[in-house]
């Protein structure tokens, strides 16, 4: 095992029980090996925590155990066990797409696992983690019953199969996975896809578009796979325009409506980038009964956190330049750089300069099955916040 030893007066955060450490914090490593586990000990040897090393990364170890205790195969299926009892408890009926385990939300920091019907796709982002994927994988196969893991390490991916089962490998036409969400039907574009192949964290926003979407016109910026309209024209919307730039997630989506029985014609898909669709919808004077904007993390790190703001601000001033009195906006950011405080200055500064009047009525972060760790606050990376135009308005 690889022993990190602290700086004197760099111990506090460990301490806290914050799972992630900083390599700016250790002053030396002992010990040989690269990607595994390591224990953590303060300036003066005495022992904090252990933790998934990664030799290369800033976050030097992911922590998993503090104190004197040690990292042990069985830990991690106590872990998968109780994370699996909670997402018994909290998802909703029909609905077997889910993230199974969220990293430092499920006590499980470097792991996360969505489950797609019976496959899982496994991700390993931390050295030691990835040393012990095996393991990981033969937890994931138990603990949620599943057929098939497909593992993801940095880059590298391939197919386990529980005892007995062989599944098809993760490209071809095998790589689209179906499941249900709330009884509808999607599937999962493992091979090519964003995420693990769709955006489960966006379950109780569809959710709630599907309450509010009868005989709206529903126009879904940064579309991906169209979860979104699928969602409304289940509520009974009129009309779903799904906007993206990339033509396979705009096919993607045409099958989700296929899948749920809802005709489309080609122009419910416009391949675009969203900044000049916007543009060009604005200079027509066009009118949405409701508007999803939902776009990829603008800002990745601190530093891109101005322009990310200046992209937000353009975004939703346009947008809400769109939406007819009594419309709904849907705006979200998963940029973890950009706190929910500041995503609410932007929107409602992009408000005032849009010349129409909003209320904000709900925010919806990432589902259930997306748990923060209070230990590790950074997990909470999606803000959404719900808006409808009013009738008059003071302008
Ligand atoms: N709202 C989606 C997830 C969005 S992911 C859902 O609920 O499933 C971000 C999407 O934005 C990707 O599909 C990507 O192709 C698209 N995208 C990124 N930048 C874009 C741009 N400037 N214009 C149009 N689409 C863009």
């Amino acid at each position: 095992m690889i022993r990190l030893v602290l700086k004197a007066g760099r111990d506090a955060s460990v301490r806290r029980r914050h799972p992630w450490l900083f390599s700016g914090a250790v002053a030396r490593r002992e010990g040989d090996g690269g990607d595994a586990w390591a224990e953590v000990v303060s300036a003066d040897g005495e022992r904090l925590a252990a933790g998934a090393y990664s030799p290369e990364s800033q976050i030097v170890a992911r922590l998993w155990v503090f104190g004197e205790a040690s990292v042990s195969p069985g830990q991690f299926g106590e872990r998968f066990d109780s994370a699996r009892k909670m997402r018994a408890a909290i998802l909703p009926p029909e609905t077997t797409g889910f993230r199974a385990i969220n990293s430092e939300g499920d006590r499980c920091p470097g792991v996360t696992l969505d489950v797609y019907g019976a496959t899982g796709v496994l991700e390993l982002s931390a050295g030691g983690v990835e040393a012990s994927g095996s393991l990981f994988e033969r937890e994931a196969l138990r603990a949620f019953e599943l057929e098939k893991v497909i593992v993801r390490r940095t880059g590298a991916e391939r197919v386990g199969s529980a005892p007995g089962a062989s599944g098809p490998p993760p490209d071809g036409p095998h790589s689209r996975v179906p499941f249900r969400e709330n009884g509808l039907r999607f599937f999962a574009d493992l091979a090519s896809g964003q995420k693990t192949g769709f955006f489960l964290d966006q379950r109780e926003n569809r959710s709630r578009l599907r309450s509010l979407a009868a005989g709206r016109r529903v126009l879904n910026l940064f579309s991906y796979s169209g979860g979104f309209s699928v969602a409304a024209l289940a509520g009974g919307a009129s009309r779903a325009v799904d906007v993206d730039a990339s033509e396979a997630a705009l096919d993607l989506a045409g099958e989700h409506r296929r899948a749920n029985g809802f005709d489309s014609g080609s122009d419910d898909f416009v391949r675009a980038d969203v900044f000049e669709d916007l543009r060009r919808r604005v200079a027509a004077g066009e009118s949405w009964d409701a508007v999803v904007c939902d776009p990829p993390a603008f800002a990745k790190k601190r530093a891109d956190v101005d322009r990310a703001a200046r992209g937000y601000k353009d975004i939703n001033r346009l947008a809400m330049r769109l939406i007819a009195p009594g419309g709904l906006l849907l705006t979200c950011s998963c940029s973890g750089a950009v706190d929910a405080t500041l995503f609410q200055q932007i929107v409602f500064a992009a408000e005032i300069e849009s010349g129409s009047e909003f209320s904000l009525f709900a925010r919806q972060g990432a589902g259930p099955d997306h748990p923060v760790s209070i230990d590790c606050p950074e997990g909470e990376y999606l803000k959404g916040m719900w808006m409808m135009r009013t009738e008059g308005g003071r302008r």
